[in-house]
């Protein structure tokens, strides 16, 4: 973001040029859904190609297209139909509903602009706001009690009720099968691992990536494309065995210095930290090599869409903003106007979504890794006691014993950490659950010959906001001209540019058609995106207008190029031009785009050109 930026003069021109506005605008829109247009829609997809260049194609990822209505089965298992919700509260009088958590931070914010405030209040009010999105429905309802929080009309509020923010519906004419738009794409990874499994050969680490769209039925959306109900994700399943989350590719990154807003800084001076990936892994910030891969891949990838280095940090979840099974997560956060926003969370994930999958699919959702010799182990081993069993569920005695004596080492000892504790542990067989007792079953530890094991592999997902990232690439890009600091426009890399060269006639003269035609078939030969504009505006207002949607280069034809086929190469960032023969400034502007040349180096190669200029 520049200094002096200007969010309405972004916003003007973001809708006036059609990169994006809210849908249905015709019938008045409907909050938390954007349409993209033209420009908008180019840049989008040159964000997911770089994505796919950068992550999936150089990662050799596995890539699927799942779909996007999802059985309430799936999202059972996962846990989202239980806890993904916001808690939601409500003005008593004009019914308004807020989001517990914002209105809260929201308020406290204001009481915190008091200079007068004191000190003890002020500590309170800024751990509240730290954590604001992690109170459960008692803690909230406490907190607006005790700080006597009121609606923005200053009217009571209503009780915080966990609101899910699934969009539900059903699949057939019946209705009786319930689905959701699916929350995230990641779950279409999970339900498909064993096939996957097998695409990678049978063997962890492999990743699989998946872009597509997300539905949630946020309660209040806000900021633009930052909390919409309908976003564009692309997400990373990496699957790792649990006890080696070393990455192969680790050493190409590990001297690259990022900024960390690790716990601890969080929690006490409140400053990031500039330091190297394999610092921050062998001390233990980062928590494996794996994560910390993906976080400094992450950050190569912002820098090239052009997001700004010092508006880039990575802020470690606080302990109660993580799931209980996830054991580290670090958002990448980028400045904007309206703060450190999150654009990319990186989760470690355990082995949660994989076994909760196996529980209720009951297919078996893991690998088996053959050891290259055989190892001698120490193994648990679950006896059953015939005599009691026999007794106690007769004509099921034989099922439990058969799957007392089948279970593995990890099973049997904590079946037999859970009767020790208890006096009793649940099995469950083929859905029926039994309740097992000290007397009914006995362990031992026993040396066996083992060939391999078997394990579910953890998980390490990154997951990629689209619409949020490209709204920050917007402000990080954005620019203003000393001399005309109303009109704005896009220093856009090459690489998000909606279109890579303009072509202008100096005027609407057919005589320029050949060789305008001459010059647009060799760029689109060579993948390069043209915009014509033969309109008789003046130059300059037609380059105001080519930077404004940020396209890098500018090719102008003029009568001299009828006579020896010499055009003009303008750049939009410095407005410097050059001169030379238009086959010759063609393959300078292939380079720029494909980034092996800079301006600079043009400068050299081509004189200098100044007239036309911008002004005339
Ligand atoms: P989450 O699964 O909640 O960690 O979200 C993953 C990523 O999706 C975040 O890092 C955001 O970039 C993006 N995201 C989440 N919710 C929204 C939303 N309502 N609107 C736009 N982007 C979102």
């Amino acid at each position: 973001m520049e200094k002096n930026f200007d969010r309405a003069v972004l916003e003007d021109l973001l809708k006036r040029r059609f990169f994006y506005i809210p849908s249905f605008e015709i019938y008045q829109g409907v909050s938390g859904f954007y349409d993209f247009g033209p420009p908008g829609c180019s840049v989008k997809q040159n964000v997911i190609s770089t994505w796919r260049q950068h992550f999936i194609i150089e990662e050799s990822m596995l890539e699927v297209d799942c779909a996007i209505l999802t059985p309430e089965i799936v999202l059972k298992a996962s846990g989202h139909t239980e806890r993904f919700s916001d808690l939601m509260i409500y003005d008593t009088v004009t019914k308004e509903v807020f989001r517990a958590d914002q209105l809260l931070t929201e308020i406290l914010k204001t009481r915190l602009k008091d200079e007068k405030l004191d000190e003890q209040l002020r500590k309170e009010y800024e751990e509240i706001i730290a954590q604001a999105d992690c109170y459960k429905e008692k803690e909230m309802h406490e907190l607006f009690q005790k700080h006597k929080i009121l609606s923005p009309n200053n009217n009571p509020l209503s009780e915080p009720v966990p609101f899910n923010l699934m969009f539900s519906t059903f699949i057939g004419p019946t209705g009786t099968t319930k689905a959701f738009l699916r929350p995230e794409t990641a779950q279409g990874i999970f339900v498909n691992f064993r096939r996957l499994l097998g695409y990678a050969g049978g063997k962890v680490p492999f990743a699989v990536a998946q872009i597509g769209n997300a539905f949630r039925n946020e309660i209040s959306p806000r900021s633009g494309l930052l909390r919409v109900r309908e976003f564009t994700l692309a997400e990373i399943e990496h699957f790792v065995s649990p006890d080696r989350k070393q990455h192969e590719k680790f050493k190409r990154v590990a001297e690259m210095e990022l900024t960390l807003f690790p716990q601890k800084q969080q929690l006490s001076d409140g400053k990031t930290i500039g330091m190297k990936v394999k610092d921050a892994v062998d001390q233990g910030i980062i928590n494996n090599q794996t994560l910390a891969y993906y976080m400094a891949r992450t950050h190569l990838f912002l820098i090239k869409l052009g997001i700004k280095p010092e508006g880039l940090r990575f802020r470690q979840h606080l302990k109660h903003e993580m799931a209980h099974y996830a054991s580290d997560c670090w958002d990448a956060e980028i400045l904007t106007s309206y703060g450190w926003v999150e654009c990319v969370g990186h989760a470690d994930r355990s082995c949660y979504d994989l076994k909760a999958h196996t529980k209720v699919s009951k297919t078996e959702l893991s690998v088996f890794e053959q050891f290259d010799e055989p190892r001698m182990e120490k193994a648990y081993q679950a006896k059953p006691v015939m005599q009691k069993i026999g007794r106690e569920f007769q004509k099921k005695a034989r099922l439990i014993s058969n799957h007392l004596k089948q279970m593995n080492s990890e099973d049997a000892e904590n079946l037999k950490k859970n009767i020790e504790n208890d006096g009793k542990a649940k099995i469950e067989i083929e859905s029926e659950e039994f309740e097992l007792a000290k007397d009914h079953v006995e362990f031992s530890l026993e040396d066996v010959k083992i060939n391999g094991r078997n394990f579910v592999p953890g998980v390490i997902e990154p997951s990629f906001g689209i619409g949020r990232i490209i709204y920050a690439v917007f402000e990080h890009s954005f620019s203003v001209r000393e001399d005309d600091k109303r009109r704005g426009f896009f220093r856009f890399t090459p690489a998000v540019a909606p279109v890579k060269c303009s072509i202008l006639p100096l005027s609407s003269n057919t005589d320029f058609d050949p060789l305008i035609q001459k010059i647009q078939s060799k760029l689109t030969l060579l993948g390069i995106s043209t915009k014509l504009d033969t309109t008789s505006t003046t130059i300059g207002k037609r380059y105001a207008r080519t930077d404004e949607i940020g396209i890098p280069l500018a090719i102008t034809v003029d009568f001299d190029s009828l006579n020896d086929e010499s055009v003009t190469l303008r750049d939009r960032d410095s407005t410097k031009q050059v001169r030379g023969n238009y086959s010759d400034i063609i393959d300078s502007v292939f380079q720029i785009i494909q980034g092996s040349l800079t301006w600079e180096e043009v400068t050299k190669k081509f004189p200098a050109f100044n007239r036309p200029s911008d002004k005339d």
